[in-house]
């Protein structure tokens, strides 16, 4: 997974938020006040979305997948029916891809870990996030043995569907196409460069799967 750094919430969404508030005397909920039922409320939610799309480089906060307006939506990480106080916290807001596949089956991300929690489960906000995992050179992800949170990070690997059919598939492709499978003798120095590219955004962007790529080459110094 990629660590996201979030920005401060859009001044638009608190003001839209304190609105509610003045005008019905209560604190606005996701599913009552932020509702795609009605054309401002879709607006609304797409103006969002848009932001965390852009906020996160243009891939999915679990998966890394490349995600836009259409193949995305809102993914609550402490699931908002069991914390409604901040179902409208930026700072629990994510841009989660739709999966592929039948979720029961071959489901992954937002719409597979569903309302699942567990308290020491760790946010793609935190340093962390970067650590516990690592990607093989097949396309698998791993929890990575002897931290204190590889337990959970077996377990968030599980309810995200991390390990799908199409996520390994993918990540393969992404680690095939990459300079890890170049023919070419690259030095360390070429590799670290390499490996600080793939970290990093690109004129706002980030490479999918690029954490799968960085383990990768990190593997060939
Ligand atoms: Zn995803």
């Amino acid at each position: 997974m990629k660590k996201i750094d979030k920005g401060d919430s859009p001044e638009w969404f608190e003001t839209w938020k304190q609105n509610c508030k003045d005008t019905i005397g209560r604190e606005a909920h996701y599913k009552k006040d932020f509702s795609s039922e009605d054309n401002d409320g879709k607006r609304r939610r797409q103006r969002l979305r848009n932001q965390l799309i852009e906020e996160q480089g243009y891939i999915c906060c679990y998966c890394m997948k490349r995600i836009s307006l259409d193949s995305s939506h809102i993914e609550h990480f402490w699931p908002k029916t069991f914390f409604p106080q901040i179902d409208l916290d930026y700072n629990n807001m994510f841009a989660s891809c739709n999966g592929d596949g039948i979720i029961g089956i071959d489901g992954h991300c937002g719409h597979k870990k569903e309302d699942w929690w567990e308290k020491d489960m760790i946010p793609p906000t935190e340093a962390e996030i970067e650590k516990i995992f690592q990607y093989s050179v097949d396309g698998r992800i791993h929890s990575v043995p002897g931290r204190p949170a590889a337990n959970i990070a077996q377990e968030m690997i599980t309810q995200m569907g991390l390990n799908s059919f199409h996520l390994k598939r993918n990540r393969r492709e992404a680690i095939e196409n990459s300079e890890v499978f170049d023919e070419e003798e690259y030095s360390d120095q070429d590799i670290r460069d390499f490996i600080d590219y793939y970290a990093n955004k690109d004129n706002g962007f980030y490479i999918p799967y690029c954490m799968a790529i960085v383990d990768c080459l990190k593997d060939c110094l």
